[in-house]
């Protein structure tokens, strides 16, 4: 059984940046929506024993062509929600420190250059889908965005995702109609960074 993540927040707790309605449909419609097929096609397909991230890198090895592509997308939504609703916060750490702020320095030269790149991949990404943030376990970081629900994982390359971006306008239409720009500028005052350290301290060996 795969369990949508507890909101530690609610759903009015992030505004102005992100409305209330918006938060209250992506939650409890679509990660909601996501969450029930996944369960759905994972025990049909006899896969529902794997964690989440082993059944996202081994989706090839699913032979029934339909119920692989409903694992992906459910599974990728699934995962892809679970991230991204926990490492938003209304009082959270809005820069990172630490171990993560020093890799972000090496990797971009500095947390502004990172963001105008995250930024660029999560603008660039031609209809929905997502920007990320991931590292290895030797402490590298990469940034990359994806079409639809998938995500890093999925290339199974020892890549782990530890911050998304959400660019499908259901994050964001309610409030920003087609400023997908204003979202996701806004979406850096919503960031817990020290949710982002303990998901990057989980992939580093
Ligand atoms: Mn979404």
């Amino acid at each position: 059984m795969y369990n949508q993540i507890k909101l530690n927040y609610e759903f009015d707790a992030l505004q102005p940046h992100i409305d209330a309605l918006t938060m209250e449909t992506h939650y409890t419609k679509h990660h909601t929506g996501y969450t029930k097929n996944l369960n759905e096609a994972a025990l049909k397909a006899q896969v529902d024993h794997l964690p989440i991230e082993e059944l996202l890198k081994t989706l090839e090895t699913i032979e029934d062509e339909t119920l692989r592509k409903s694992i992906r997308n459910n599974g990728g939504g699934y995962y892809n929600h679970n991230l991204y609703f926990a490492l938003m916060s209304p009082d959270g750490k809005r820069v990172p420190d630490g171990k993560l702020a020093l890799a972000i320095d090496e990797h971009f030269e500095d947390f502004q250059q990172f963001k105008e790149q995250l930024t660029k991949l999560a603008l660039g990404q031609f209809g929905s889908g997502w920007a990320w943030l991931s590292a290895d376990e030797t402490g590298k970081l990469y940034l990359s965005s994806s079409p639809n629900q998938d995500n890093p994982l999925m290339d199974n390359n020892g890549i782990t995702p530890i911050l998304g971006i959400d660019v499908w306008e259901h994050a964001y239409y309610l409030k920003y109609k087609n400023l997908r720009a204003d979202y996701v500028k806004e979406f850096f005052n919503v960031i817990d960074w020290d949710v982002v350290a303990d998901n990057y301290q989980r992939v580093i060996k």
